[in-house]
């Protein structure tokens, strides 16, 4: 099987799942619970906390809470400002490019809340207009909220540009998530105020993620419970799963320069083959965009077919895909079923 998909979710690396079953074994106990087992949970969590913003370089200066995933992140950076700081002004911006979970959030706020929502237009290769968001940014504005790569064409926003519109306006936060990028290339985190990820998109298990935010933010709870996470976010933690996506971060960063090597090979591959055949295929990621997510489309067939046909064949991709440790003789095996299976659909 190979397996192409890694924008949609990737393997637990076994580092990661060692940790996982290490600690879902032996640290079984609540991180809440004043007893030995309860204690030495929430120790680890402690550390796994302090790991992460080390890793990150965000220590001094920002938060971490942990989370479900990036779903509940978002939700909790973009309601949890938004209730919490409408009293300095309701207006929030955001693009129609963002992930459902930005995306369709945002717009509740709007349709439910009473807040004066924006989305901007996104460009072809799905990143923003920076002279759009100028215009639209105004002291009434509490909230930016863009992702660092767009998940389906790789495309980079440019977060210094954001970040320096938005230094004009001291009442305003911008919230970047930043789950296509984290672990796997670097961006001026250190200026961002919010931050959001998943664990499983580089490696470690499904169900946990972050919510970073600097020191000087509050937000109103989105889960309102127990005191966990500093009263912010109710509900026993998720120990094994924190630890276990701590140890695919600190591994995701360590491969992150010969990972970033290996998928400019990879795309450079696709990208020949692609090119040498323009009345089938349009390559759709920007040639800038990141190099382990890669968008074309079909010119001539529905993707829905040749995918499925793919998948007999073996081969996991979505009509969005990804590669992470993929080989070069993957790559070969994808370009020729893929070639294959074109010719064979022509004839029918
Ligand atoms: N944001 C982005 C950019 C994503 O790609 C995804 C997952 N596809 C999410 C948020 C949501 O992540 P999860 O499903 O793990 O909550």
């Amino acid at each position: 099987m190979i397996y192409f998909d890694h924008a949609s979710s990737s393997p637990i690396l076994p580092e990661s799942m060692q940790v996982l079953k290490e600690y879902c074994e032996d640290c079984f106990g609540n991180a809440g619970a004043a007893h030995r087992i309860g204690r030495k949970a929430d120790r680890a969590k402690e550390e796994a906390r302090k790991k992460i913003l080390d890793l990150l370089g965000l220590t001094k200066t920002h938060n971490l809470i942990f989370t479900s995933g990036a779903t509940e992140a978002n939700n909790m950076a973009i309601k949890g400002i938004a209730f919490n700081y409408q009293n300095r002004g309701k207006r929030i911006i955001s693009s129609n490019g963002e992930h459902a979970s930005v995306f369709n959030t945002v717009h509740q706020l709007g349709e439910y809340f009473g807040f004066d929502v924006h989305f901007l237009d996104n460009k072809n290769d799905g990143a923003i207009y920076l002279d759009e968001l100028k215009s639209l940014v105004n002291n009434e504005t509490i909230l930016l909220s863009f992702m660092s790569v767009n998940n389906e064409t790789g495309a980079k926003n440019d977060l210094k540009g954001i970040i320096d519109i938005k230094a004009k306006y001291p009442k305003c936060f911008l919230h970047v998530d930043i789950t296509q990028s984290l672990g796997k290339i670097t961006f001026p985190y250190e200026n961002i105020d919010i931050l959001t990820a998943s664990s499983h998109k580089f490696g470690g298990p499904k169900g946990v993620g972050i919510l970073l935010f600097r020191k000087n933010i509050t937000f109103l709870p989105l889960l309102s419970g127990g005191d966990q996470e500093g009263g912010l976010r109710g509900g026993t933690e998720n120990v094994p799963g924190i630890m276990a996506m701590a140890k695919a971060l600190e591994i995701s960063l360590a491969k992150q320069p010969s990972f970033l090597d290996n998928c400019k090979k990879l795309r450079q591959r696709l990208s020949e083959y692609l090119t040498s055949r323009p009345d089938l295929y349009e390559i759709n990621s920007p040639l800038d965009g990141v190099p382990y997510l890669f968008n074309f489309s079909l010119k001539l067939h529905k993707a829905s077919v040749i995918l499925e046909a793919l998948s007999q064949k073996g081969i996991c991709v979505s009509s969005i895909s990804a590669w992470k440790e993929n080989t070069m003789e993957e790559m070969e095996t994808f370009i020729s079923t893929l070639d294959s299976i074109m010719k064979e659909v022509r004839h029918r």
